[in-house]
């Protein structure tokens, strides 16, 4: 049998379930009585939750009775979401493919039973593409296009994949090959915002060095290490062809006239060094190789080289002080 709700009042009711700022809402009930029983509060199920490009949430909203039994009133509420990358079909959201790790987004729920009662729930859905879900059989990473992805010694770039964005840089570079002064259009911006900002605030004055490198390239400076220095070598110092981020266009190594504009640990200790490690965030840049995280991400401490990944999921990683790969795998368990 459908219950029925008899609605006496109309009142505001605001949960706040996606942000912990500024006073907390007064909420009052509005008198729903559902045969001689009080709503005493409203739920929306889940209130936050971690979904993927492609994954579908199903969100319900159910109202608590005084007598303590809970009745759904999902079929009465509106779903939406404060992105077009999130779509409803009634309670149904469905993320969209171009979503980035580490974005939140908000879910409303609006009460549509009588007109008089005006509730809004708040969910959210914290972006979340798992590494397991962009991989195939072959660890090649199914989506190279993404600015969350993730290539390293276990996750590898086709061999055909160029992106197709890449623009010439438009910062002050110091080595003459065309193919490494590019990166992907959103990364070069990034970059040049970066650059300015730290004249400008700082008087520092970074220079690019190296960006996108294609597959050929990097199979050709591997090899030639191999050849001149052995291949343990190599991959101690190099990246294997395919295992490059610089294939993904996103990845730029960065240098200063102070370290006489090569790649140097000692980059790390410089003004520009420091400026770099605690700014790039601000412009959607992780430091990618931090020093002691040798282990967990396959590389020495690369203090010069910069990956994009977008401003949310650059501050989270800066924030937490952690590496692309433990942000994945500890939302992963
Ligand atoms: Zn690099």
């Amino acid at each position: 049998m459908k219950k029925i709700l008899i609605i006496t009042a109309a009142l505001l009711i605001i949960l706040t379930g996606c942000n912990g700022e500024g006073d907390e809402p007064e909420i009052e009930m509005p008198e729903i009585t559902e045969e001689g029983s009080k709503i005493t509060g409203v739920n929306i199920l889940p209130e936050k939750v971690l979904a993927g490009s492609g994954e579908k949430i199903e969100f319900k909203v159910e109202a608590l009775l005084d007598d303590d039994t809970k009745i759904d009133i999902t079929s009465e509420m509106n779903f939406r979401s404060d992105t077009d990358k999130i779509k409803f079909e009634g309670n149904k959201a469905l993320v969209g493919e171009e979503t980035i790790t580490g974005q939140e987004h908000v879910v409303i729920a609006e009460y549509t039973g009588e007109e008089d009662v005006n509730i809004d729930l708040y969910a959210t859905i914290e972006i979340f593409n798992s590494l397991e879900d962009t991989i195939d059989e072959n660890d090649v990473i199914t989506n190279p296009e993404a600015y969350d992805m993730v290539v390293n010694k276990q996750r590898n770039l086709n061999a055909d994949y160029v992106p197709e964005d890449l623009v010439d840089l438009e910062v002050e570079t110091c080595l003459p090959n065309p193919e490494i002064n590019q990166l992907r259009k959103e990364a070069s911006d990034a970059i040049t915002k970066m650059f300015k900002t730290a004249a400008e605030e700082e008087g520092l004055e970074l220079v690019a060095r190296s960006g996108y490198r294609s597959y050929n390239t990097q199979d050709s400076l591997y090899n030639s290490i191999v050849n001149n220095h052995g291949q343990d070598y190599a991959d101690k110092y190099s990246a294997y062809p395919g295992q490059s981020e610089h294939q993904s266009g996103l990845a730029l190594d960065i240098t200063a006239a102070s370290v006489n504009y090569q790649l140097e640990d000692i980059f790390g200790e410089t003004e520009e060094g420091k400026w770099t490690k605690d700014n790039a965030h601000r412009f959607g840049f992780i430091i990618r190789y931090p020093e002691g995280k040798e282990d967990i991400t396959g590389y020495l401490y690369e203090p010069w080289h910069l990956r994009y990944v977008g401003k949310n999921l650059a501050a989270k990683i800066y924030r937490e002080d952690t590496t692309l790969e433990e942000y994945f795998q500890n939302k992963e368990r």
